[in-house]
């Protein structure tokens, strides 16, 4: 039953929005740490074989990212034996996608 004066209108909308905001920013936070459809992915630097991951939070059964984690670079042997051997020098890496599996993609 609705309130029937003007401060009880107000009272029960400023609950309304009291309970609205926290149930918001409650499904915002679930939904950025346990968002279950991510794809996950690797690429190479196509000069000196170093290798990427990230991670692509996106709409269900979509190509559409709201979120893109990149993790840090990591070594391959063959990157390794190049850059130790003086056969590659400092340069911007071009990455190349070669797996990735997630949100219905396997
Ligand atoms: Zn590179």
């Amino acid at each position: 039953m609705p309130p029937k004066t003007i401060q009880g209108r107000r009272d029960a909308r400023w609950g309304c929005v009291a309970w609205t905001a926290p149930l918001l920013i409650g499904v915002a936070l679930v939904s950025y740490f346990f968002w279950p459809f991510r794809f996950s992915g690797r690429s190479i630097c196509d000069t000196c074989a170093m290798t990427q991951r990230k991670q692509l939070y996106q709409l269900p059964l979509g190509f559409i990212s709201w979120r893109t984690v990149y993790q840090p670079e990591q070594h391959t042997l063959l990157s390794q034996f190049l850059t130790e051997s003086g056969a590659v020098g400092p340069h911007p890496h071009t990455w190349v996608f070669i797996q990735g599996a997630g949100n219905g993609i396997m």
